[in-house]
């Protein structure tokens, strides 16, 4: 068994969809293949929309959920023409209930309400591949990932219970393998749900954690990862474009480099691959026949310089307002205050006097954070800030990267390389 994993922007119109067929049909013939799809292109991003209508401007309702409509009808009849009647008549039967839920009240818990709301995307996407699949002969299950990865209640970052999570997911998946004759399982990343059976989720872009929660729960042989890039990149070829691609990457390694915010896996994925030393493949889904990159547990040779940048940052300095210097008293107060907030250190700094973090810009948050440290503390703040993270860097690649910009906090151990800059 193997688990295959392919994101919104990979499945956001009827081509997307075709290639999706085109790489099953290439290796579920050999091969029982556990699927993970996300919701199709921007989905996630337009359902926030439609949440946030539904607490605060319910007349926008109408229009947004057309559009959401509208953008799976029109794979639909690229894909099928008018016999994609059969596949909308099923989505029909799932914006039913969407425009149910819209039509009451919303809940007193806004996090419920977005795992209830925005779980659709998910629902929807796979729905309409599976039903398209097989009705081109491509054939395969579907299968609830809510009813078999199990979360506490933590609304949008939902704590996976492993035990029975993989109890579940094994049970399901091989039961429908063996009973069902079928080589492919569709499944939605993302999503979860509780002992209820009320929707989780996982935190935003956590369809590739999904991917490995099932890997992990049936001992898959390896997780494949489609993407539209050909594989993993020393650096975002936005800002590199002369970006080279990693073969080989142990799994530490690419756990790094998750961390520092490489966007391209999602950084609870690895940790339970490595725990069953399962391989994971990055590859590109116009290239099905290319290597990609292989995470696996492996030496690093010879490292090349990996660039990760972190862009819209905010810098904030925090001074104890009676001059006193930093003590443990005040780091652990200032900790509270921050993780009250929820909000993410990507990078922190002590001297005598004060105490400095590096965070998203995520303007409603940080605005609340500055006004809850400013009880307390003098605080300094720059907006339009820069974090730049190298991984294995030189003399010559860090000399390169910061001339002519003015370096506002450096960190540096032996492999790794931090700068906070202007952008
Ligand atoms: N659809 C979700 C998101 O966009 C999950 C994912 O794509 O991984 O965040
Ligand atoms: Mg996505």
């Amino acid at each position: 068994m193997k688990v295959y994993k392919f994101g919104g922007a990979s499945v956001k119109n009827a081509e997307g969809v075709r290639n999706v067929e085109k790489i099953l049909r290439q290796f579920a013939e050999k091969e029982q293949i556990v699927v993970i799809i996300s919701a199709i292109g921007k989905t996630t991003n337009l359902l926030e929309k439609i949440l946030d209508a539904f607490y605060y401007d319910k007349k926008q309702l109408p229009s947004m959920v057309g559009t959401l409509r509208e953008n799976h009808y029109t794979i639909v009849r690229e894909l099928m023409g008018d016999e994609g009647q059969r596949i909308i008549d099923k989505l029909d039967a799932i914006f039913k209930q969407l425009d149910d839920i819209l039509a009451g009240e919303h809940s007193e818990n806004f996090d419920f309400d977005y795992d209830r709301i925005v779980s659709f995307g998910e629902i929807l996407s796979t729905k309409l591949i599976s039903t398209y699949l097989n009705m081109v002969r491509v054939k395969n299950e579907w299968a609830d990932a809510r009813s078999l990865i199990r979360t506490d209640h933590n609304y949008r970052e939902g704590k996976v219970d492993w035990e029975i999570s993989s109890h579940l997911i094994r049970n399901k998946i091989v039961e429908l393998f063996e009973k069902r004759n079928t080589n492919i399982i569709i499944s939605q990343g993302f999503i979860a749900g509780t002992e209820e059976m009320l929707s989780t989720t996982l935190g935003r872009e956590g369809s590739d954690y999904s991917a490995a929660i099932f890997a992990y729960s049936i001992d898959a042989k390896s997780v494949t990862i489609w993407k539209d890039v050909p594989g993993l990149l020393n650096a975002d070829p936005k800002f590199f474009p002369e970006a080279a691609k990693l073969e080989q990457i142990p799994y530490e390694e690419a756990i790094e480099l998750a961390y520092y915010g490489a966007s391209v896996i999602h950084p609870k994925t690895l940790k339970p691959l490595q725990n069953k030393q399962i391989p994971l493949y990055v590859k590109p889904f116009l290239h099905p026949e290319e290597s990609g990159s292989k995470i696996s547990a492996s030496q690093m040779e010879n490292p090349i310089p990996c660039y990760i940048f972190k862009t819209n940052q905010v810098l904030i300095s925090i001074y104890p307002r009676d001059f006193s210097f930093i003590a443990v008293e005040n780091l652990d107060e200032i900790f509270s205050i921050v993780s009250r907030n929820k909000i993410n250190i990507n990078l922190m700094q002590n001297s005598a006097l004060s105490f400095s973090i590096c965070c998203d810009n995520n303007a409603r948050k940080i605005e609340k954070l500055i006004e809850d440290l400013t009880v307390k503390y003098r605080v300094k703040y720059n907006f339009n800030i820069r974090l730049i993270t190298i991984r294995h860097y030189t003399d010559e690649v860090v000399e390169q990267m910061i001339k002519d910009k003015e370096v506002m906090v450096e960190q540096r151990s032996r492999t790794t390389i931090q700068l906070v800059v202007g952008e």
